[in-house]
């Protein structure tokens, strides 16, 4: 392997900064061929089974490959609302 395809692979697998598609409530995916490092074209929904694991199957378009699955990051969560305390700032001491 070439130093160049060699950098180029690591490209490919270097997903950190790259954007991500959400479905729902955090299910997230890298929206990226795994095949050719394209990015994909997501499709609207994917499919979650009962027990709210991915259903592994196709759920996006290559422009190259057709139809594959996107690289499934896992449930990312986001923080719980919660609403701004404006009373902690008038707490007195002594
Ligand atoms: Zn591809």
């Amino acid at each position: 392997m070439t130093v160049a395809a060699a950098t180029r692979r690591a490209q490919m697998y270097e997903y950190e900064g790259l954007r991500r598609k959400v479905y729902g409530d955090g299910l997230t995916f890298v929206p990226v061929c795994e095949t050719c490092g394209r990015f994909v074209k997501a499709d609207d929904a994917v499919t979650v089974n009962g027990f709210g694991d991915l259903v592994q199957q196709p759920n996006a378009t290559c422009s190259r490959c057709g139809r594959v699955a996107m690289i499934f990051e896992g449930w990312v969560h986001t923080a719980p609302y919660s609403p701004p305390n404006g009373g902690s700032h008038n707490a007195e001491v002594g």
